[in-house]
């Protein structure tokens, strides 16, 4: 672990240590110091992230609950659209005072680090296959372009008791794909 005692997840719990039933609340907002996140998504380096934190003094340490807001910026996995969404993660942990023998956390000088703890709460909860929208059609195997029904290519034999609805979904999947190519 790093000893490092300054920083933006460094909060001081100086005036809680060992006084169990004590409790601080922070809520603040600072920039993401690195990158987060390898996969089709990521929370980009220098954006916004809220966190909302609970300190609880107990008997074995100081416990730390919390959530955190951030946006993740990267691709839709089926159409390949740029996409960028909420992300917010709740985490709890306990930081034992130096000794205690199952520590995963523990108090540096009457401080406690919650970079690991918020980082890895984030990573662990960004999709794997994101998407832009629940009901993306994702692209046409055949030409590429966003996958519209009026393409008539690859389309499943539609029962017309719901061909009504899927003039509805035409219109708004068209709409979506001219307003995508607005914006990129
Ligand atoms: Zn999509």
């Amino acid at each position: 672990m790093k000893n490092r005692l300054s920083g933006p997840f460094v909060l001081p719990v100086r005036d809680i240590v060992r006084q169990p039933g004590e409790m601080r609340e922070h809520s603040y907002t600072i920039s993401v110091p690195e990158q987060w996140g390898e996969g089709i998504v990521s929370v980009a380096k220098g954006g916004q992230l809220a966190l909302d934190v609970r300190l609880e003094s107990v008997h074995e340490g100081i416990l730390i609950s919390g959530t955190a807001d951030a946006e993740y910026d990267g691709e839709c996995s089926r159409c390949l659209r740029a996409i960028s969404q909420p992300v917010e993660v709740e985490f709890q942990e306990l930081f034992e005072y130096p000794g205690g023998e199952t520590a995963d956390f523990e108090l540096q000088d009457d401080h406690v680090d919650l970079e690991t703890l918020v980082r890895d709460a984030i990573v662990l909860s960004l999709p794997f296959q994101p998407v832009c929208r629940p009901e993306c059609p994702g692209l046409d195997p055949a030409t590429g372009d966003l996958r519209t029904d009026s393409s008539g290519v690859a389309q499943d034999p539609i029962d017309p008791r719901w061909a009504a609805l899927q003039e509805l979904t035409e219109t708004e999947s068209a709409s979506d794909a001219v307003q995508s190519r607005e914006e990129s």
